[in-house]
């Protein structure tokens, strides 16, 4: 038999539900906020990455999976959003048709690292971003209509965490006094750090190894190094959320995988998944439009892991799937062929049904119909096709009433609407 290949995953039911149900309130938290859906594909030119988010993060290094498409051209499977909708963005012009633009994207970014809990090589984001806005209110914006959402999903515990990565003007002094403190001490830091150290030391910060951790737990702060305009500018974001009330604390260790961010950069992280902590990050990345060709437009945006807020979503509510409203149990041929015709009428109505065509025993059926925790039952056999009436049984109270069948199709569907039964 041929398996998944390994660090990818079905998603199957009942878990689907709970995708679902985020992707919903997503969608309509942010349609709230002005945000329109974009569906840019999931292959692009290896270019755009490599330029976007770096030649020295882990992504572009050792992540993406990239392989020759036609003529010269390499080809990627995206591992974040952001570049594409940038790309997207320039490509069609959208600055043109309004200033500011909003979009969200939904769906499945790859990267090839050691596949663990809450680690896939295949995940999935949803993805905020903004463009054309440069103001304070807009960090503070995002971040609260990011804290709300997962309020919507009664999701607790959270924390933001902020930072603020400054801009072309004020980085480069932090950088050279990054880069001469590590210098001194290389012997503690991994490969990887020791071969970025010249070309990016900020990545440093962002390694998860502990000897690495321990090398830059003494490391210089950007926010110590931020000119005027950063500093009012960060100022602004933390003084408008706490007017909002949005909790957050200020984490100088921040400075995400990606290289393109500036100013405000943000975290949001729980205590409920483990190593895996990070359930969405996000930031300004105001030169990226025009590094990526298009005019100079400040940005800002955030993507969602989904893959762990979903996993956060059953460990609170763990019976999320619902069952069947009603669950029809035909008893005999003449009841199948009544039924065939009902279940598809309901369903068409708007009510969830389910029937169970095998011809066994009444208990076998009712058994199943618990199983699948079916809200009501409508049981049809020879004694009720005589009367005219079938049994419509509550599973939860276990009331039963008759319901004429001349009219069962409307019966049903008002008594289960009215959730009388
Ligand atoms: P981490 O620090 O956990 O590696 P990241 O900084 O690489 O995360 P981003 O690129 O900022 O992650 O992506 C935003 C969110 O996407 C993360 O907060 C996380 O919830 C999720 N995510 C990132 N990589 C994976 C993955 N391999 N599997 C599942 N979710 C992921
Ligand atoms: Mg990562």
């Amino acid at each position: 038999m041929i398996q998944l290949v390994r660090g990818f995953r079905d998603i199957l039911p009942p878990e689907t539900s709970v995708w679902q149900y985020v992707e919903s309130i997503a969608k309509e938290h942010f349609e709230n906020f002005g945000f329109r859906e974009m569906r840019p594909p999931v292959l692009e030119q290896a270019a755009l990455f490599q330029r976007s988010i770096g030649e020295h993060t882990d992504i572009v290094e050792k992540e993406m999976y990239t392989f020759a498409g036609s003529k010269d051209t390499m080809l990627t499977l995206r591992p974040e959003a952001t570049a594409s909708v940038v790309r997207a963005y320039i490509q069609h012009k959208l600055y043109s048709v309004d200033p500011i633009c909003k979009f969200y994207t939904i769906g499945p970014m790859f990267r090839k690292e050691r596949p663990q809990k809450g680690r896939y090589r295949q995940f999935h984001q949803i993805n905020a971003e903004v463009f054309g806005v440069d103001s304070p209110y807009m960090d503070a914006q995002l971040i609260f209509m990011l804290m709300t959402y997962f309020a919507r999903l009664s999701i607790t515990g959270l924390r933001a965490h902020l930072n603020s990565l400054g801009c072309p003007e004020c980085r480069p002094a932090f950088r050279q006094n990054l880069s001469d403190m590590l210098s001194a001490r290389t012997e503690k830091l991994c490969e990887d750090c020791v071969r970025r150290l010249d070309k990016n030391p900020l990545r440093v910060l962002d390694c998860k190894k502990e000897s690495c951790r321990e090398a830059v737990a003494d490391a210089p702060s950007m926010i110590d190094f931020l000119c005027g305009d950063c500093k009012r500018h960060f100022a602004a974001v933390q003084s408008v959320l706490d007017r909002m009330d949005v909790p957050f604390e200020i984490d100088t260790g921040l400075v995400r995988g990606l290289d393109y961010y500036t100013r405000t950069a943000f975290e949001i992280q729980t205590e409920e998944l483990g190593a895996q902590n990070a359930v969405a990050g996000g930031g300004r990345y105001d030169n990226l439009v025009e590094m990526l060709g298009g005019p100079s437009q400040p940005a800002i945006g955030f993507a969602v892991g989904v893959d762990r807020l979903v996993e956060l979503v059953e460990a609170k509510f763990p019976a999320f799937d619902a069952g069947p409203d009603v669950f029809f149990v035909p008893m005999g041929d003449a009841a199948m062929e009544m039924v065939a015709q009902w279940v598809c009428r309901l369903a068409d109505a708007g009510i969830r049904t389910e029937a169970d065509f095998s011809g066994r025993s009444l208990k076998a059926l009712m058994r199943r119909a618990d199983r699948m925790e079916a809200k009501n039952v409508l049981i049809v056999g020879d004694k009720e096709i005589a009367e005219n009436e079938a049994v419509l049984r509550n599973m939860k109270t276990r009331d039963q009433v008759g319901v004429p069948m001349d009219r069962l199709v409307d019966t049903v569907r008002e008594k289960v609407a009215r959730e009388e039964f």
